[in-house]
């Protein structure tokens, strides 16, 4: 005899992803894992007295989201600290600000998330503009992308003095509030959360995480007490989300040192890649380019150099580690690429994270590598006529992100959020929406990239990614189907519930 379910999902349909056109109505599980995929009748004999049976009343079922590229911490910035993501300019930004200056203790005030490309100004906050908030308590507010931040007087005085001058931008020798690139940093320092405080940000970003259908992150880890936080909550059995670290370069002695291998770890914490940047970003105008920026003079700049770079992966890569790194523009993603070419990038599964700009032969070349791309479709929403995108890179925006060519082409294609924001069914619509032919995916291709490319991009395919009896029990119940709503309303689609290893985690 069979031993019974600890869990039924029935009456739904059920989108396996593993064959693109395949349903079922109904899923078993046991032990955390998928052990019947198949119609609801047979899955009835798998029902024990003890069974959990959910019925989803007609709704889709699809394997939960892996978002390939988060920093979880920045959720819970969001949660907890002025959230300028949503504001509609400067004014609104100052008032947000202003609201949240009242009510914190901290003699800091800081925000998180403008994005100035979304204003009719189209302009960086300045010192001026949060002058207004206080001219006492230094205020800083963090651009979106967390490469430039705007400070009032009073955050100039006290931060100044540890920014390198030059990238603390001036107009008439006088700074005008906007820091980028290193300058940042001193800044990153000063808000830094205690081990206490992370984990709070940390409790509060998965529970946001579960219920956006998210199962499972592969999250960004420098100089923080997250590795460390995420290894006390799994010890606490408090994790609902499978967390998959990738260590900065800064910790890249440590892990080798430590003997620890991409992959090692739990059922829910586990040892990702090695990370770096290589370049910055297009809002900053320093993403490295071939070729000039459309409104500027400058083709970006190096923030890890292609020999340092180099240097990095070979190490990484003979310790048995992945490797990731940050690359945007064209220069960037090709130095990326020259690097892992030396090293099997397929077998240890390199990745290059955003790489954006993708002009001329840069498709064939992530072919040829057998490099993962790593990419956010969400950002399209920058890359359409008259964004952002069109201001920096001109004619060239119409090859950035082009996952239709990549797909085509035969490069795995995983789909994370960057948390910009972590919102996987947003960015499935930006797939589905996109305008240009070579960026646009289907429905199932979008939500493939989201749940078995982001597995396939941390070496978990077998484990992770599709509805097959075996895989892990990481489930998302939808109140709508995607394939059937407007393709402009995927991300008005409500999640009913998220299920992890067998656990329903979240219920709407
Ligand atoms: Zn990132």
């Amino acid at each position: 005899m069979t031993a019974p379910a600890d869990l039924i999902l029935t009456n739904a349909e059920v989108h396996t992803l593993a064959d693109p056109d395949e349903t079922r109505e109904a899923v078993a599980v046991r032990n955390g894992r998928i052990v019947r995929v198949a119609d609801a009748y047979e899955i009835e004999f798998l029902e024990g007295v003890e069974t959990e049976v959910v019925d989803c009343e007609g709704r889709t079922v699809i394997p939960g989201f892996v978002d390939a590229h988060t920093h979880l911490e920045m959720v819970g910035q969001h949660l907890v600290n002025a959230d300028l993501r949503e504001v509609s300019g400067p004014a609104e930004a100052v008032e947000r600000l202003a609201a949240h200056a009242e009510e914190t203790d901290d003699d800091l005030v800081v925000g998180y998330g403008y994005d100035e490309s979304t204003w009719g100004t189209a302009r960086y906050l300045t010192r001026e503009d949060l002058d207004a908030v206080s001219t006492e308590r230094p205020v800083v507010a963090f651009r979106e992308d967390m490469h430039t931040a705007s400070l009032n007087s009073a955050a100039l005085d006290r931060f100044r003095g540890a920014m390198p001058a030059e990238d603390v931008q001036r107009e008439g020798g006088d700074p005008t509030g906007v820091v980028v690139e290193a300058a940042v940093d001193p800044l990153f320092e000063a808000t830094e959360p205690d081990r206490a405080e992370t984990r709070d940000l940390l409790v509060a970003a998965q529970q946001r995480a579960n219920e956006l259908g998210v199962t499972g992150v592969h999250d960004m880890c420098r100089n923080s007490h997250k590795p460390r936080v995420y290894r006390d909550l799994d010890a606490d059995g408090a994790l609902t989300l499978r967390v998959r670290i990738n260590y900065w370069t800064d910790h890249l002695d440590s892990v080798v040192d430590s003997g620890l291998r991409s992959g090692h770890g739990s059922e829910m914490v586990r040892t990702g890649a090695i990370k770096t940047y290589t370049d910055g970003s297009l809002g900053g105008r320093t993403a490295k380019l071939r070729e000039p920026y459309a409104d500027g003079e400058t083709a970006g700049q190096w923030v890890v150099d292609p020999d340092e770079l180099r240097a990095y992966v070979e190490r990484a890569s003979d310790a048995g580690l992945q490797f990731t790194a940050h690359a945007i523009g064209d220069a960037a993603v090709e130095a990326v690429l020259d690097a892992y070419a030396a090293h099997d990038a397929a077998d240890h599964r390199h990745r290059v994270e955003h790489a954006e700009l993708l002009t001329g032969d840069l498709v064939e070349r992530f072919r040829e590598v057998g490099a993962v791309a790593s990419v956010q479709p969400n950002f399209l929403k920058w890359a359409r006529e008259g964004g952002l995108y069109a201001d920096r890179l001109g004619e060239r925006r119409r090859e950035v992100m082009p996952f239709r060519d990549l797909l085509e082409a035969g490069v795995p294609l995983a789909f994370g959020s960057d948390c910009m924001p972590m919102d996987p069914l947003f960015g499935v619509q930006q797939a589905v929406t996109a305008p240009e032919r070579s960026q646009r995916l289907t429905v199932t291709e979008a939500l493939r990239a989201y749940t078995r490319g982001a597995a396939y991009a941390a070496g978990e395919e077998a484990d992770l990614g599709t509805v097959e009896p075996g895989k892990r029990a990481d489930l998302v119940v939808l109140d709508d189907s995607p394939w059937a709503v407007d393709a402009d309303a995927i991300a008005d689609v409500d999640v009913a519930a998220t299920v992890v290893g067998g656990d329903v985690v979240f219920r709407d």
